[in-house]
């Protein structure tokens, strides 16, 4: 079996960032922080790619907005930013779902009387 042309690091470059931004190395810079510079308007931003997408989608007050982005790339950024905090809302949505579910078909077999006895009867013995 040869797998040779699988990718390892597609993962972490799906973002969009990454089409719009290229990674700089600072001289002198902090190692800990990734600088990323815009295509568009040459900023370099630290902090990653999330600071990045809060560039380019002009979003954010603590980092200066993009002056020359695109509209396009503004609303592309605008739209995976929205689609990743949805899924992390739908993930917690489900889950409170599964809750309220339970809780309902809990309280709905108690309304039926016997199972509410059956459960204190066998809590005394
Ligand atoms: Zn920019």
């Amino acid at each position: 079996m040869v797998r040779g042309k699988e990718k390892t690091n597609t993962s972490l470059r799906k973002d969009p960032s990454w089409k719009y931004s290229v990674q700089v190395d600072i001289g002198g810079g902090e190692k800990s922080y990734v600088y990323l510079k815009c295509n568009f308007c040459e900023k370099v931003v630290k902090g990653g790619v999330t600071r990045m997408k809060e560039h380019l989608s002009c979003s954010h007050k603590n980092v200066a907005p993009c002056a020359k982005v695109p509209d396009n790339v503004k609303e592309e950024i605008s739209a995976y930013m929205k689609k990743t905090t949805t899924v992390k809302h739908l993930q917690q949505q489900q889950f409170d779902e599964r809750v309220d579910q339970g809780a309902y078909f809990g309280s709905e077999s108690g309304k039926g009387s016997s199972s509410t006895i059956h459960n204190r009867g066998a809590r005394v013995l």
